[in-house]
């Protein structure tokens, strides 16, 4: 990646071509998967642990899922772009060619 989230038009060490593979919303919805999968059991375990006031429990709920989509999404992106690439996919759902990568 260059950024946050910009693909990197090749690898700076091997110089394989990675700018035209295309996650498109891919790594948003995993992300998303993840991140909820690990907030919503920590906010319903508070809810029934120490039953704390609704808009202190959403304040900090929606400031730790916010952080968690920050920081996984460029690593969600990064892994499934890895996967594209092992898998020799175009990013056009067409199996690309099995002796592109030699
Ligand atoms: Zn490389």
């Amino acid at each position: 990646m260059e950024g946050y989230l910009r693909v990197r038009a090749s690898c700076p060490h091997c110089a394989e071509p990675l700018g035209h593979i295309r996650a498109d919303d891919g790594p948003a919805y995993f992300t998303m998967l993840i991140s909820g999968h690990v907030v919503v059991p920590l906010v319903l375990m508070a809810e029934q642990r120490w039953h704390p006031p609704m808009v202190p429990l959403m304040v900090v709920s929606v400031a730790g899922m916010s952080l968690l989509i920050w920081r996984l999404l460029p690593r969600v992106k990064g892994a499934m772009l890895g996967l594209i690439w092992a898998l020799r996919l175009k990013g056009d759902e067409i199996q690309g060619d099995i002796n592109r990568h030699g």
